[in-house]
């Protein structure tokens, strides 16, 4: 499908990406996350098209697009195509007011760089359409059905806080987050003199859809044991390490690593959340560093190239703290970095991680941005 030169819109919508500060793996796990939106995102251009079924979508970024039939909604073969389709599908579960219209996206967001371009695709397409056609759809609404969207047309089991952060945030704010109530608390951030830069390692082991559903597998079957104990159990988020030892023996390695790090790593969201309030921001890099070290060794979800880069910040006194941010295997870390010294450490990490990896970094700067908006 090409799409006509002129196409003119009647409706723009700008869908943020999102970094996560801490809480990694938490939200499928009922307990807490603190993540934001960031200012890069992905552009939807939509216009109704008269048709009644007909849909034409094209991503400037893949070059390429595609036509389907609202009657005929069906898994796609092309993994894009499918977080359209499951967005449509479960926006038809919803409501019947939905026609056919065409769609462009356009992305200044990094793909699989646990930026969560993934979120921002299903969200601001179910934003879009819900201003367009009218739905009647709330901001949780977008959220949930777009989480559905990902669990049954994708097939990653992802939790909620990638769609909610991508929808829900507001400037200068991060979000704390309470992923078995949905209860939020938006939490001004002010980190000066120091700024959050982004280093993207540019791997992506394509790990990252698999072993997340393991991941989730193997807490489930920790939350299991621990149940057998403590009944009122019901998701990691009830449990704490006096009741993981109890049943330590029975887990085994493995399974006592994983709950381990969900149990400390929620007490870290609501630690990090009051360093914020206080400005502790020493302590709130020394949070990182910490929960870095648990991706790493008891989750297991980091990479050579990830572990490089936090290593490496820690030789600097001007990086408070840093980790791996997103799903894991690759994507970007986070480094809170006094911004006299920004130059200085991106130049210094960029030789070394080419030395070590021959790869060109990527860095840039993120700011707590607003979720997803009408551009007018
Ligand atoms: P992340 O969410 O961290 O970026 P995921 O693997 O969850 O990584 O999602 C990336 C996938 O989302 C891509 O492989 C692609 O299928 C889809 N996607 C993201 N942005 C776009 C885009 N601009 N056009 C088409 N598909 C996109
Ligand atoms: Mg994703």
């Amino acid at each position: 499908m090409i799409f006509p030169e002129k196409f003119i819109p009647e409706l723009v919508i700008e869908s943020p990406g999102r970094i996560n500060l801490i809480g990694e793996h938490t939200d499928y796990n009922l307990g807490y996350v603190l993540p934001t939106a960031i200012e890069k995102k992905i552009t939807f251009k939509f216009k109704k098209n008269n048709s009644k079924t007909e849909c034409n979508l094209y991503s400037l970024g893949y070059n390429t697009g595609f036509t389907l039939s609202l009657d005929k909604i069906a898994k796609s073969n092309v993994e894009w195509e499918n977080y359209i389709l499951g967005v449509l599908n479960e926006i038809l579960l919803r409501t019947d007011k939905l026609r056919g219209f065409d769609c462009t996206i356009e992305s200044k967001l990094p793909m699989g760089s646990g930026l969560s371009s993934s979120a921002a695709l299903e969200c601001g397409l179910a934003y879009g359409l819900n201003e367009l056609f009218d739905l009647g759809l709330s901001k949780m609404d977008i959220v949930l059905l777009s989480q559905k969207a990902e669990h049954t047309y994708v097939g990653t089991q992802c939790g909620i806080m990638d769609q909610f952060a991508s929808v829900m945030s507001e400037k200068g704010h991060v979000i704390l987050l309470d992923c078995q109530s949905l209860e939020h608390q938006q939490i001004p951030i002010q980190i000066d003199p120091y700024k959050m830069i982004m280093l993207n390692t540019k791997v992506s082991h394509n790990l990252a859809s698999s072993e997340y559903n393991t991941r989730k597998k193997e807490c489930e079957e920790g939350v299991a044991i621990l149940q057998g104990h403590y009944p009122e159990v019901t998701s990691l988020r009830n449990a704490n390490n006096e009741m993981l030892e109890v049943c330590k023996n029975e887990m085994g390695a493995t399974i006592y690593k994983r709950c381990s790090f969900i149990i400390n790593e929620n007490e870290r969201v609501l630690t990090t959340a009051k360093a914020l309030k206080d400005n502790d921001l020493k302590l709130f890099g020394e949070l990182l560093y910490e929960a870095h070290d648990g991706i790493s060794k008891s989750y297991e979800v980091s990479c050579p190239e990830s572990d490089f880069l936090v290593d490496f910040s820690k030789q600097y006194d001007a990086v408070l703290g840093a980790r791996q941010t997103g799903g894991g295997f690759g994507g970007c870390t986070l480094n809170i970095v006094h911004q006299d010294k920004v130059d200085d450490f991106v130049e210094a990490a960029t030789k070394a991680y080419k030395a070590a990896f021959n790869i060109e970094l990527d860095a840039f700067e993120v700011k707590p941005s607003a979720g997803t908006y009408i551009q007018n």
